[in-house]
């Protein structure tokens, strides 16, 4: 493996790996940037079918975390740790101490917290060894705790924007939804979508996850593999990352895709086909920044939930710029954010060097 060489390594600041064959610890931390401070973001546990695969996988979202940041106004840089194991059974609170030791051994370069396959309860066997993480359980009306219903939120008042941009409707009453993945934050964006009298349609591979939004929401079930084209006004997705690509992308009939799924481009290039398809693409680093933004305010400390869902109603206006300047420059919105975030990391670096 030569990281210099691959496609994913981004001038990235550093890539360290941490083992402990005692508790089965592999890990890989990413620093992509500490340009606007310390590098803030989750904690992936998978299976990686190799230590290449994870390399890729935490230099491309070190790299997604320093835009995510940057464009949610937030005074951190970009970072990742992926764990090579399987979550659902290889879990110990003995790994997730070695593996707080490890962060701590980086001296706050890094900040961790939870992510696909890690929990709040992880994360506070990771700050039993350091204090450089945040996403832990809180007390009510206190910033913090699960980003889920946070990241929910971001998403829900995204959708909005994009609907008033690309449908020019205020409120989402009639507006049909398609939502892949209702998990931690698909269950809490259907609750909110539903409220608002929008009609939903839902897949999942779990059946549990999909009977109770049926039930509670009265949410149309769809097997997983029609979910993408249905015949909605918005596309939700809310499970994988890579699912925009040129197979799928001819498929949907959706006029909007705004979802909370990181890495939902499979490449930059598919940004292009869902303009040429007249698709409005709501780049998923900008709509899904609302847990990011949760657990920064929970890690400077003193916060309180209402800060927090006041910062997360920054989330639209900032989709708005980014539609507006894309159908004005006639680029894609994925182009437009990642110019964005690369200014405003730049600027601040610039900064330090004068
Ligand atoms: P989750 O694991 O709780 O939920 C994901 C759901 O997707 C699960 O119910 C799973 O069964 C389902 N799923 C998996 N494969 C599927 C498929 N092929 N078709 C349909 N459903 C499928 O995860 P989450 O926390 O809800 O996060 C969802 C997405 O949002 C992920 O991509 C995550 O990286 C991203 N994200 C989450 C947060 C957060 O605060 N949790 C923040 C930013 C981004």
């Amino acid at each position: 493996m030569e990281i210099y060489a691959m496609p994913q390594f981004d001038g990235h600041e550093l890539v360290v790996f941490g083992h402990n064959a005692n508790v089965g610890l592999h890990a890989v931390v990413a620093v992509h940037s500490t340009a606007l401070g310390p590098a803030a973001g989750g904690c992936r546990m998978w299976p990686y079918v190799s230590t290449d695969a994870a390399v890729v996988d935490v230099l491309r979202l070190s790299r997604g975390m320093s835009y995510k940041n940057a464009m949610a106004g937030l005074p951190f840089g970009g970072g990742k740790a992926v764990i090579i194991s399987d979550a659902k059974t290889r879990k110990t609170p003995e790994l997730f101490e070695a593996f707080g030791r490890f962060v701590d051994s980086l001296g706050g370069r890094y900040i961790t917290a939870e992510d696909v396959g890690t929990t709040i309860a992880d994360m506070e066997s990771v700050a039993k060894t350091t204090s450089f993480v945040s996403g832990l359980s809180r007390k009510p009306g206190e910033a913090g705790g699960d980003p889920s219903p946070k990241t929910a939120l971001g998403v829900y008042l995204g959708i909005k924007s994009a609907v008033k941009f690309r449908l020019n409707r205020s409120d989402l009453s009639g507006i049909e939804v398609a939502v892949q993945g209702v998990g931690g934050v698909g269950y809490h964006l259907c609750r909110m979508l539903a409220a608002e009298g929008a009609r939903l349609r839902v897949a999942d591979v779990r059946a549990a996850a999909t009977e109770r939004v049926r039930d509670e929401f009265k949410a149309v079930v769809v097997p997983p593999d029609n979910i993408l084209s249905e015949d909605v006004d918005v596309l939700a997705p809310c499970a994988l990352g890579a699912i925009l690509n040129s197979a799928s992308i001819p498929q949907i009939r959706a006029s909007i895709v705004a979802g909370a799924a990181n890495n939902q481009l499979a490449e930059d290039k598919d940004g292009q086909a869902l303009q040429m398809a007249g698709i409005l693409y709501a780049p998923d680093y900008v709509i899904n920044a609302g847990g990011i933004i949760s657990v920064a305010r929970e890690y400077k400390g003193g916060g309180t939930e209402a800060q927090v869902t006041a910062e997360i109603h920054g989330i639209p206006s900032r989709l708005t710029e980014i539609f507006e300047r894309a159908r004005r420059e006639g680029r894609t919105t994925n182009a437009v954010a990642d110019q964005m975030a690369q200014d405003l990391i730049s600027r601040i670096r610039r900064k330090m060097v004068a």
